[in-house]
This record gives C-alpha cells, sequence and structure tokens, in this order.
C-alpha cells in the first residue's frame, strides 16, 4: 500500500476500496432501519455480514445495488458515489438509464433462485448478456456453457429449473450472475432456502470465486464458510454495526454482549 498522506494518490494506487459506506441511513417512511452503517470492503475481499432477521443486512445489500436509496450518508462503490455522477466538478442525479448501467456491474444472488421457469439453464445464463448487452447468441451461449461447467452443471445445460434440485438452480443463478462479468457479487443468505446436503456444493463454487479472487460481500448463517473463505466480517444489529474483525477472531472471541448472543445461537 502507498505511504502517502496524499488520499488521491491511494485512491489512484488502487487501494482504494470496493465498497465503502460512511454513516450510511436508509429509513421506510418512520421506521428507520439502517442506522449509520460505515465499513469498508477491500478489492478482492470476501466480506461476511451476519446478524439476526430484521437488522439490516439485506436492506444495505439493496443499497450497495441501486434497488434502494440511502436516506442519509455516502456509499461509494468502485470509487464512485451511489446515485449521482461526476459532471463539470459537481454531483448529478443518476437518471434511471444510469442507474441500471451501473447495476450491471453488481451480480446478485438471492435466497430464492429467481430463475425464468420458462428458460433452460443455458438460456438463463444467456439471458442478461443477450437481453441487455445486446450480446449475440452465438458469444453468450460459448460464455454461458463455459459458466455452467464452472459450477459443475455442465451437463445440465438443457434442463428447465424445475427438472433441477435447489443447489443445482442456485448455482445456475450464481452462473447467471456471473455472465455479467460483475466486479462484485452480492450473496443474500445463498443457501438458507437449501437442504442441508445440497448447500455444500454451492458453497464450494462460491469458495472457487473467491479463490480467483472475486470481491464479495456474503450475507450468511454458513459460520463454517465465514471461518475458512472470509476475510473479514460485520456482526450487525438493529442497523448497526455492532462489531467487526477478522471472521475467526470475531468467532472465536466475540466482545459484545449481542455478538456473543447471536453467536450462542448460530453456532
Ligand atoms: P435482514 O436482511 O437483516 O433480515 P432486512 O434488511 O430485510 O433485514 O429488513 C430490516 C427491516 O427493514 C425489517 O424490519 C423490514 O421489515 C424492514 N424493511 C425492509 N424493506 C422494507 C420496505 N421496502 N418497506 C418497509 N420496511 C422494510
Ligand atoms: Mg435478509
Amino acid at each position: 500500500m502507498s505511504t502517502s498522506s496524499n488520499g488521491a494518490k491511494l485512491v489512484k494506487s488502487g487501494a482504494e476500496p470496493m465498497v465503502r459506506a460512511e454513516a450510511v441511513h436508509k429509513s421506510f417512511g418512520a421506521a428507520h432501519i439502517l442506522k449509520g452503517i460505515d465499513l469498508e470492503v477491500a478489492p478482492r475481499e470476501v466480506f461476511c455480514l451476519i446478524g439476526p432477521s430484521g437488522s439490516g443486512k439485506s436492506t444495505f445489500l439493496r443499497c450497495v445495488n441501486h434497488l434502494e436509496q440511502i436516506s442519509a450518508g455516502r456509499l461509494w462503490v468502485d470509487g464512485e458515489l451511489i446515485g449521482y455522477r461526476e459532471h463539470g466538478g459537481r454531483l448529478h442525479e443518476l437518471r434511471p438509464r444510469e442507474v441500471a448501467a451501473k447495476r450491471r456491474d453488481i451480480g446478485m444472488v438471492f435466497q430464492r433462485f429467481n430463475l425464468f421457469p420458462h428458460l433452460t439453464a443455458i438460456e438463463n445464463v444467456m439471458e442478461g448478456p443477450v437481453q441487455v448487452r445486446r450480446e449475440s447468441k452465438a458469444v453468450a451461449r460459448e460464455r454461458a456453457q463455459r459458466l455452467l461447467d464452472r459450477v459443475g452443471l455442465a451437463d445440465k445445460a438443457a434442463s428447465f429449473p424445475s427438472q433441477l434440485s435447489g443447489g443445482q438452480q442456485q448455482r445456475v443463478a450464481i452462473a447467471r450472475a456471473l455472465a455479467m462479468e460483475p466486479k462484485l457479487m452480492l450473496f443474500d443468505e445463498p443457501t438458507s432456502a437449501l437442504d442441508p446436503e445440497l448447500v455444500g456444493d454451492v458453497l464450494d463454487v462460491m469458495r472457487s470465486l473467491a479463490e480467483d479472487g472475486m470481491t464479495m460481500i456474503v450475507v450468511t448463517h454458513e459460520m463454517g464458510f465465514a471461518r475458512e473463505v472470509g476475510d473479514a466480517l460485520v456482526f450487525m444489529d438493529d442497523g448497526q454495526v455492532v462489531e467487526s474483525g477478522h471472521p475467526r477472531d470475531v468467532l472465536s472471541r466475540p466482545q459484545h454482549e449481542r455478538t456473543k448472543a447471536f453467536l450462542s445461537k448460530v453456532l
């Protein structure tokens, strides 16, 4: 890392975080959900987010992915302030079309796989590049087949979602997100809806993505994954970051009562 005290130089040296949240607040009407989130996700980092149901984890991911507008604070993705673009030295609010363009750089995988039921596995993976990026079907198909290989589903290209197990569907969903060549992947409890015996295959795919250097924010209750694959872990409760650190430290030696109470329930 650069030793320069000049912030601009640090940015240019590539030390800039992939995601930076500064006092991020989010309210829905009178409901104050995110209450000042500060965090940084470095490039190539696997950043795990844990916390009780309702603590605001999904809301935070949705803000990062431009699906929700934050109410206060500042949030940057890949060096750009979310919701704004700079022009002539001033910040301008993004138009819907510009927001859509930004979202293409971020892949998101949900608890429910959300595949198109009327499309085969490979068609699901081709959909984004063909429809959104106007890529030729031949090019999109070639990449989609490579991605299906990568998630261990080379032989399922022609299967429809209903013919696949939950774990297989989730791996297609990961391949579909990767097809847009995102610079950041968001996982929102990707294994929570799966039968226990199917969880491992999905976690293996996520682990291999991590090994390839993908920057990932992973909301999960899989503490084994967080401990083995995570570079950083944040425990959130009631819309606030309660505790953060290296996963092994936070999981083995939680410092706060709320973290201890939560971990005693999930570990
Ligand atoms: P988590 O993912 O940690 O379980 P969420 O971010 O889904 O938590 O939700 C945090 C709180 O925000 C919940 O109380 C939820 O009901 C509320 N919430 C989320 N989305 C909306 C919305 N669109 N409108 C109103 N309340 C919402
Ligand atoms: Mg959630």
